[in-house]
């Protein structure tokens, strides 16, 4: 079911499985996925001069500067067709970040529609971490490997799965949720004040998880958008 430009945010820690949520999501709505994090992996990968820039922040886990990334985002945007809605998924992840976006689409004369935010414990996220592999070409997140065995190559596209760097470090890991949990309530509170977030229990398996979101919009939507469960 498609539903022509809605503006959605699909917020919650690394390894909440956001971007899962958010692909699949973004798939059945004919929303564009926009990752700040895959597109930033793309630049480097690609050794762009905003790759360059980048790097260090994200090898050590640090978050990249606003400016940064506020202006990546708003080019990403700006190259949409109009009508395009889009689920961003790892923006924002400062109250600054927020507070400038609101501004842009108010200057835009629109507004975002719903926030998402995926709720699961800290201690369950380091290990969701250290299992996960990607595709380094389409970015797919595989859940887990054991004891180091996993595919060589990705079920979508045939790209090479890897683990991230920063996956690979219990301390980046540790920073990287630190950082979470220390930014996202001011952000939590500010889209809770213009009732429009939603917080979604992330701890069952991925279906569940996709069928609560789903649920969510569906109400938000009513007579917009409906969903085959
Ligand atoms: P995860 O949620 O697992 O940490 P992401 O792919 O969302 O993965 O982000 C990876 C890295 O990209 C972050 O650690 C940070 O360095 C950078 N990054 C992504 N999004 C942002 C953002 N909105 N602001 C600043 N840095 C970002
Ligand atoms: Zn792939």
């Amino acid at each position: 079911m498609t539903a022509d430009g809605l503006q959605l945010i699909v917020m919650g820690p690394p390894g909440s499985g956001k971007g899962t949520q958010s692909v699949a999501l973004a798939t059945d709505i004919g929303a564009m996925h926009i990752s700040t994090g895959d597109l930033f992996r793309y630049h480097e990968r690609s050794a762009t001069s905003l790759g360059d820039q980048i790097q260090d922040f994200m090898k050590k886990g640090d978050l990249v500067p606003d400016d940064i990334t506020i202006a990546m985002l708003k080019d990403k945007i700006e190259s949409l067709p109009d009508s395009m809605g889009y689920i961003l998924d790892g923006f924002p992840r400062t109250l600054n970040q927020a507070i400038s976006f609101d501004k842009m689409l108010t200057a835009g004369n629109s507004k975002l529609d719903l926030v998402i935010c995926i709720d699961v414990p800290e201690r369950q996220l380091e290990n969701r971490l250290l299992r996960r592999i990607v595709c380094a070409e389409c970015s797919l997140v595989y859940g887990s490997h054991v004891g180091g065995e996993y595919d060589e190559y990705c079920k979508n596209c045939g790209g090479k799965l890897q683990k991230r760097v920063d996956d690979s470090d219990k301390e980046v890991i540790g920073h990287r949720l630190k950082k979470y949990m220390d930014l996202s309530l001011p952000i939590i509170d500010h889209y809770q004040a213009h009732g429009i977030l939603h917080r979604i229990d992330g701890t069952g398996p991925v279906i569940e998880v996709t069928t609560a979101i789903k649920r969510v919009l569906a109400s938000t939507f009513k007579g917009t958008l409906s969903f085959n469960y």
